[in-house]
């Protein structure tokens, strides 16, 4: 077998994705898609970790806003992010993927504890693992913690599944003349402040030389396609091609 391009992939889904077309929470056929998605990477010889978010359930910064102290919603932010990566887990055992939940906050009857070495060993054994709980601390966020597992498992990209299929210059819902760039250097997303992820989770790759595929989600194979080489997606990286 020729090895993948990118053999180990962080794939980043947010909270977003996984509400479907709801407004709010969990929808569980959109979540057992996901799961088929990343099974489906899995067979095609690639090790999958997944970092999942929590915006469908409860953001740090809106809790603020309404008036909860800042840290405290945070931590209500990371827990909603255990709540979906439980959501995955289940998923994916449903469809017969081995599977652990690793928490940035110490959660021992519901998950194990992040240890960065017993994380590798899973994936070495081909289970996937699912990072919950951000990095486990306030005032970050869950693009910031996919950047840093990324880096700590050395992974060789940090997928990260979105509903359109890369980055434009402007936004394709509303200005159809939108241009999807095929390649973006670092140091451009970060200068044009472009919407890829958070300027620490950006910042974080490039100083770890870890390029960003940015990629849809939505249409059915297309993570496993993308790894292959084909489909469509912007590259996120050093140089600009
Ligand atoms: N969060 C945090 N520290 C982290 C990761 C997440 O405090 O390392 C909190 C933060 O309040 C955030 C919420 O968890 O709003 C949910 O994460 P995020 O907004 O990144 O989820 P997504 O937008 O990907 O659904």
């Amino acid at each position: 077998m020729t090895r993948p391009r990118f053999h180990r992939i962080l794939l980043k889904l947010s909270g977003e994705v996984l509400m479907g077309d709801g407004q709010f929470g969990i929808d569980p056929a959109t979540v057992a898609r996901m799961a088929q998605e990343v099974k489906a990477a899995r067979d095609a010889g690639h090790e999958v970790c997944l970092v999942v978010g929590g915006g469908n359930i409860f953001r740090g910064l809106a809790g603020a806003a309404k008036g909860f102290e800042r840290s405290s919603a945070d931590y209500m932010g990371m827990l909603a992010t255990v709540m979906n990566a439980l959501a995955m887990q289940n998923a994916l055992e449903q469809i017969g993927v081995d599977t652990r939940v690793l928490s940035a906050i110490p959660m021992a009857t519901v998950c194990e504890p992040y240890i960065r070495r017993r994380a590798v060993r899973h994936m070495e054994k081909g289970r996937i693992v699912i990072f919950a709980a951000g990095t486990g601390n306030p005032f970050f966020t869950t693009d910031t913690a996919a950047a840093l597992r990324a880096a700590e498992m050395g992974c060789d990209a940090l997928f990260k599944g979105t509903s359109v299929d890369g980055v434009y210059d402007a936004d394709p819902k509303k200005n159809p003349t939108a241009k999807r760039y095929e390649s973006l250097s670092f140091n451009r997303v970060l200068s044009d402040d472009l919407k890829v992820m958070d300027a620490s989770a950006v910042a974080l790759c490039r100083d770890n030389n870890i390029p960003i595929v940015v990629f849809s989600i939505r249409e059915q194979g297309n993570l496993a396609s993308v790894l292959a080489g084909e489909g469509v997606a912007t590259i996120v990286q050093t140089q600009e091609n």
